[in-house]
C-alpha cells in the first residue's frame, strides 16, 4: 500500500494517524519529540489516567514535495502486547480494538539496537497483527560502540518491514524515517511466528466476524475476553465473538506461554543470522561502575552519600538566591507600601497579595535544585539502579523496587509521584506505595520547614563542614521516609494480594544526562509550583487577609479606631500601638477562628495563631508560611518590614515570659507537618487512582492521627 491510498488534496482535512509503539527505555520519547518538536498536546487516555501524548508533523515527500500531515500518538513504552499494568494495557487496546479512536493507520515500531532481543519481541507481535508498520531502529551509535554489526537487509527481510537506522538523540536517520513514514505503508505479509495453527477454528471465527487480516490479532481478542466489552465495535459482532469463545475451547495461559517460548525462539534464530557481536573480554563502562553502585554493600553507603550531598546542597547553595528574593520581596513591599494610598486597597496589596506572593517565590531555588538532582539521577540511568538496589529491601515491607521511584519522586510532589506508581504491575504493592507516598517529605513541607529550622535550630557547622540546619532537615526527610516504611509494614499485613509480582526492570547503560531535559524538568516543576499550589496559596492568602483584618462584634470595631486614631497622632505612642494591633488581630474572625482551635492543640504546644495556619493549611501545606507572614504582618506598621521568621523569633509568650518559639514548639510543628495528611491536591489524585474515596479517607485519618499523636509525645518530652 503506498500512502497515496490515503486521500491527501487537502492536508489537514485527513491526518495519517501513527502510534508509536516500543520497550520502556527504547528512547521512544525522544523520537517522539524530534518528530514533533512543540505541536503537541498532552491529554489522557479516554477512561483512564494514563497520559496521552499526541504531536503532529507535516512532512514533504521528498520526491514529489506533496505534503503529508501526521497525528503521532506517543504509546506507554511495554514489553509485550500481553498487559501486567494499566499503562500496558492502552498499546494493546489501541493496536487490538480496530474501532479505537487512536488505532493507527501506521505503526513506527521502535527498537533499541542494543537490545534487540527484547525490542523484537514486541516489535514481532505488533508484525503480526498486521498493521503497517516502519521500524526505527534506534541507539545506533551505541549499537556501534559496542561492536554490534546489525545486517539491516536480512533482517528487512525476515520481518518484512521497512527498517530505518536511527539516533533519536542527535536526529540522524529521522529524515530517512520521515520518508520511510509517508512513501511506503508496508503491511507485513508474513507471520513471524505463526499463530493459526493454535487455536483454528476459533481464530478463522473471530477472523471473519471482525473481518481481519490476521490470526494474531484473533488471538489477542481471544486472550482478552474481558476486553472485549469496550471495544468500539457493534454490539453485534461483540455477542457473536462471546458466542464463539464460549463454544470452543481455549486455554488462554497455556497457549500464551506457548508463544512467548516459541516467539523468543523465532527471534533467536534470526539474531543468530542478522546480528554479529564483537566478542569483548573487556567489561564495559557502565558494568564496572555497576561494580560499585550496586554492590552489597557499597551500593547503599553510595547511594545515602548521594542523598545527604543533595540535600547539604540545597541548603548551602540555594540560600544566596532565596536571601536575593527576600531582600527583592521586602523592597518591593516597602516601595508598594509607601506609593500607594493608605487605605484597604494598599492594606490588600501589601499584606494579602505581596505577602502570600512573597511567600511562594522564596522557595523556587529549593525546588528548582531539588528537581535538578532528581533529573539528572534519572537521565543518567542511576535511578534505574537504586529500584535494582532497593528491590529486595523493599520486597520486605509490601512493596517493590519499582515503588522506589514513586517514593523518591515524593520528595518532590506526593501527586505526579502518586501518579508514577501506575508502573507497578501488582495491585497490592501499587495501593500500599499510593498510601505511603505522602509520609515522604514533599517541597510542600520544605518551606514549613525551612522556616521552623531557621527558628529553633542554630546555624553552626559540626565538624567544621556540616551545617546543622542541613543536618536536621534531613533527619525530617529521614523520619518522612521511615514512617513511610512503617505504614507500608502494617499495610502488608492487612492488605489481601490478589497475585504475586515479579520486578523485572532494565538496567540501561549510564548516559550523560542531557541537559535539555533537566532545564525543562525544572522549568515543568517550578511552573505547576507557582501557578498550581501558587493560586490556592494566593487565593488563601487573601482570604487570610480578611479573616484577619475584619472581625465580628462592636469590640472589634473600637479598637479598629482606636488604631486610626492613635495613628493620626503627631507623636505616635509606638508601645500601644502595637499592643492595640495584637488585640485587634486576636479579635478578628481568624482569632476567632484560632481560639476556638486552641484547647484541641495545646497539648502539643501550638497556640491559636498556629491554629489558624493548621485550618487554611489543610488545602496545602506550604500555606502555613503564608499565614503567618499574613498573621504577622497584618495589624502593624512599625515602619521597617521585617521577615516573618524575624516576627516569629521576637514573639513572647507571656505565660512563661520565655521565646514563643521553644525547641519543643518547633519540633511539634515539624513533625505534625512531617505526618499531617494535608494536601487537597494528594487525596483528589488518591481517589482518582484508587477508584473511589475509601482509601483517601483512610489514608487522612491516619495521617492525622499520627501527627497528632507524634506531636503530642515530642512536645511533652521536650517541654
Ligand atoms: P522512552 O522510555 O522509550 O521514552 O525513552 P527516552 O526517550 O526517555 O530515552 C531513554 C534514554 O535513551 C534517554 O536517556 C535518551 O537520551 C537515550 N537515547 C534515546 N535515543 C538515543 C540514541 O539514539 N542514542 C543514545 N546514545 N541514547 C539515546
Amino acid at each position: 500500500m503506498q500512502l497515496s491510498d490515503f486521500p491527501q488534496t487537502e492536508p489537514s482535512s485527513r491526518q495519517v494517524k501513527v502510534s508509536l509503539v516500543g520497550n520502556p527505555n527504547s528512547g521512544k520519547s525522544t523520537l517522539f519529540n524530534a518528530l514533533t518538536g512543540l505541536h503537541q498536546k498532552i491529554a489522557n487516555f479516554p477512561g483512564v489516567t494514563v497520559e496521552k501524548k499526541t504531536g503532529y508533523a507535516k512532512i514533504y515527500n521528498s520526491s514529489t514535495g506533496k505534503p503529508t500531515s501526521l497525528e503521532i500518538t506517543d504509546l506507554p513504552g511495554t514489553y509485550s502486547l500481553y498487559p501486567k499494568s494499566p499503562d500496558e494495557r492502552i498499546p494493546f487496546e489501541v493496536l487490538c480494538d480496530p474501532g479505537d479512536e487512536n488505532h493507527p493507520d501506521l505503526v513506527i515500531l521502535i527498537a533499541d539496537g542494543t537490545n534487540l532481543k527484547r525490542s523484537l519481541f514486541l516489535a514481532s507481535q505488533v508484525i503480526d497483527l498486521k498493521i503497517p508498520a516502519v521500524l526505527a531502529l534506534n541507539m545506533m551509535d551505541l549499537v556501534k560502540e559496542q561492536g554490534i554489526d546489525i545486517k539491516l537487509d536480512e533482517l528487512e527481510r525476515r520481518l518484512g518491514v521497512r527498517i530505518v537506522p536511527v539516533n533519536a538523540r542527535k536526529g540522524i536517520g529521522l529524515e530517512e524515517l520521515k520518508q520511510a513514514v509517508i512513501s511506503e505503508l508496508h503491511v507485513p505479509e508474513n507471520d513471524i511466528f505463526e499463530t493459526g495453527p493454535l487455536a483454528p477454528p476459533l481464530l478463522k471465527k473471530i477472523r471473519s466476524i471482525l473481518e481481519m487480516r490476521s490470526d494474531y490479532a484473533a488471538l489477542q481478542i481471544a486472550h482478552h475476553r474481558d476486553a472485549i466489552s469496550g471495544f468500539h465495535i457493534p454490539d453485534q459482532q461483540k455477542k457473536e465473538i462471546e458466542e464463539a469463545l464460549a463454544t470452543h475451547e481455549f486455554d488462554s495461559i497455556k497457549i500464551q506461554s506457548f508463544e512467548t517460548l516459541e516467539r523468543y525462539k523465532v527471534i533467536h534464530e534470526i539474531l543468530q543470522i542478522c546480528m554479529v557481536k564483537a566478542v569483548d573480554d573487556k567489561p564495559s563502562l557502565s558494568a564496572k561502575i555497576d561494580k560499585l553502585m550496586i554492590h552489597r554493600f557499597w551500593g547503599y553507603v553510595i547511594f545515602l552519600g548521594i542523598l545527604f550531598l543533595i540535600f547539604q546542597a540545597i541548603f548551602t547553595i540555594a540560600a544566596f538566591p532565596m536571601d536575593f528574593i527576600d531582600q527583592t520581596f521586602t523592597g518591593l513591599t516597602e516601595a508598594a507600601r509607601n506609593a500607594l494610598p493608605k487605605g484597604v486597597l494598599n492594606d490588600l496589596l501589601v499584606n494579602g497579595v505581596l505577602a502570600g506572593i512573597g511567600g511562594i517565590v522564596i522557595f523556587i531555588p529549593q525546588i528548582a535544585m531539588l528537581f535538578m538532582f532528581i533529573a539528572i539521577l534519572e537521565d543518567s540511568g542511576y535511578m534505574a539502579r537504586v529500584s535494582f538496589l532497593m528491590d529486595k529491601l523493599m520486597r520486605k515491607f509490601g512493596l517493590n523496587g519499582r515503588s522506589v521511584i514513586p517514593l523518591i519522586s515524593g520528595v518532590a510532589c506526593a501527586v505526579p509521584a502518586i501518579m508514577a506508581t501506575r508502573t507497578i504491575g501488582s495491585w497490592k504493592e501499587r495501593l500500599i506505595t499510593i498510601m505511603i507516598t505522602p509520609l515522604m517529605s514533599c517541597s510542600a513541607r520544605l518551606p514549613v520547614y525551612t522556616l521552623l529550622i531557621a527558628l529553633v535550630v542554630p546555624s553552626k557547622l559540626i565538624w567544621g563542614v556540616f551545617n546543622l540546619q542541613g543536618i536536621v532537615m534531613m533527619s525530617l526527610y529521614l523520619i518522612g521516609f521511615l514512617a513511610a516504611l512503617g505504614a507500608a509494614l502494617s499495610m502488608k499485613w492487612f492488605v489481601k494480594a490478589k497475585e504475586r509480582s515479579y520486578f523485572i526492570m532494565e538496567i540501561p547503560v549510564y548516559r550523560m544526562p542531557r541537559w535539555s531535559n533537566i532545564v525543562y524538568s525544572i522549568y515543568e516543576k517550578v511552573r505547576i509550583f507557582l501557578f498550581d499550589a501558587g493560586k490556592i496559596i494566593i487565593a488563601i492568602s487573601i482570604i487570610l487577609w480578611f479573616l484577619s483584618s475584619r472581625g465580628p462584634g462592636q469590640h472589634f470595631n473600637e479598637i479598629t479606631q482606636q488604631i486610626d486614631q492613635l495613628s493620626t497622632e503627631q507623636n505616635i505612642d509606638q508601645e500601644a500601638l502595637n499592643k492595640l494591633e495584637a488585640q485587634r488581630l486576636e479579635f478578628s474572625y481568624a482569632g476567632h477562628l484560632g481560639h476556638l482551635l486552641e484547647p484541641a492543640i495545646r497539648p502539643l504546644g501550638f497556640d491559636w495563631k498556629i491554629g489558624i495556619a493548621l485550618v487554611t493549611s489543610f488545602a496545602a501545606r506550604e500555606v502555613f508560611v503564608g499565614t503567618m507572614s499574613t498573621i504577622y504582618s497584618v495589624g502593624k506598621d512599625d515602619g521597617e518590614s521585617k521577615t516573618v521568621r524575624d516576627k516569629m523569633q521576637a514573639e513572647i509568650n507571656p505565660e512563661t515570659g520565655q521565646p514563643r518559639y521553644t525547641p519543643a514548639v518547633g519540633w511539634s510543628l515539624m513533625i505534625f507537618y512531617a505526618f499531617a495528611m494535608q494536601c487537597m491536591s494528594t487525596l483528589a489524585v488518591v481517589k482518582r487512582e484508587t477508584g473511589g474515596w475509601k482509601w483517601p479517607i483512610m489514608q487522612f485519618f491516619f495521617m492525622s492521627a499520627l501527627a497528632y499523636c507524634s506531636s503530642l509525645i515530642i512536645f511533652q518530652l521536650m517541654k
